[in-house]
């Protein structure tokens, strides 16, 4: 059986630097909070707590004081500084500069919004932590929408300025936007397509990979939206498709009569989780207890 790892599968620059702001900051000291998972990645979080990283939840972090906290690349909303500031937190903002720049857009377009009442929407999961962040530089006032089901919460009278969480997929956002337009003919539409071109220009390399294999293996954690996306990317090219998150979910029933696996994932899968996946894969190969 041919196993091939997908070069072009691993971090973003986002995750590798707010991984790197982490080790730098144990380097110096042993103990580190990260609000939130660091990544969508549950070894890379385990490998980190063992060099000291803490992961918390945002209730958790309204109850700390005296300490410092790693802000992951997702970002997040402004109550978070200011909590931090009032209570002694030192912050390390490990926010990805593409997300920040895209909550700047948003604060500003707010501010400005005001004069002729438009409603600020963006195109995101709710809840997620991206999105959280985005909506918070508007009080609260951003309406998220997930898909087209969602439009009826907005006011087709009012003029409506859109972006996108950056992870989201560029087909999502076209018909997102083809159904506005059709919907709202006498006021302002404004579309911002604001999704990271670190996703996006996975997608044609990724499909040419997942296309050449037998069987595909996508990794990623389950709660990474853009792991969600590739992988039904990898899927529409290639069926046989699986996705997992860790090794144990390998079924070896999945090889018989395969000649070929390739493997990949998505921005928040570490490279060397795709290694540890080909070398499990040529342990069954081998006929290893695995
Ligand atoms: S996917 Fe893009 S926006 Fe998100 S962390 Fe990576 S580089 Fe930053």
């Amino acid at each position: 059986m041919k196993i091939e790892v997908d070069k072009g599968s691993g971090f973003c620059f986002g995750v590798v630097e707010a991984i790197r702001r982490a080790e730098e900051w144990l380097e110096q000291d042993k103990q580190l909070f990260c609000l939130g998972d660091i990544v969508h990645n549950n070894s890379e979080v385990e490998r980190l707590r063992k060099k000291g990283l803490t992961t918390i939840s945002h209730e958790q972090f309204f109850t700390m004081s005296n300490t410092t906290v790693l802000l992951r690349a997702h970002g997040e909303p402004p109550e978070i500084y200011k909590y931090a500031q009032a209570n002694n937190i030192k912050l390390i903002d490990a926010t990805c500069p593409v997300v920040l720049k895209l909550q700047k857009r948003i604060l500003k377009s707010y501010e400005s919004g005001f004069k002729d009442n438009t409603q600020l929407v963006i195109y995101g999961k709710k809840g997620h932590a991206e999105v959280n962040g985005l909506v918070g530089q508007t009080k609260g006032d951003a309406l998220v929408v997930e898909g087209i089901e969602d439009l009826e919460q907005l006011d087709f009278t009012r003029p409506i300025v859109l972006y996108s969480q950056t992870t989201k997929g560029l087909e999502g956002l076209h018909h997102l936007t083809e159904e506005l337009k059709n919907r709202t003919t006498k006021v302002p539409v404004k579309i911002h397509d604001t999704i990271c071109r670190q996703v996006v220009n996975r997608i044609p390399g990724i499909k040419k990979f997942a296309v050449r294999f037998d069987l595909v293996l996508f990794v990623s954690g389950k709660k990474s939206s853009n792991g969600k996306m590739l992988f039904d990317i990898c899927s529409s090219v290639n069926p046989n498709t699986k996705f997992i998150s860790e090794l144990n979910e390998i079924d070896p029933n999945w090889f018989q009569n395969i000649a070929s696996v390739g493997i990949c994932g998505a921005t928040s899968t570490p490279k060397q989780l795709l290694e540890e996946v080909a070398s499990h894969l040529t342990q069954i190969q081998s006929g290893q207890n695995v």
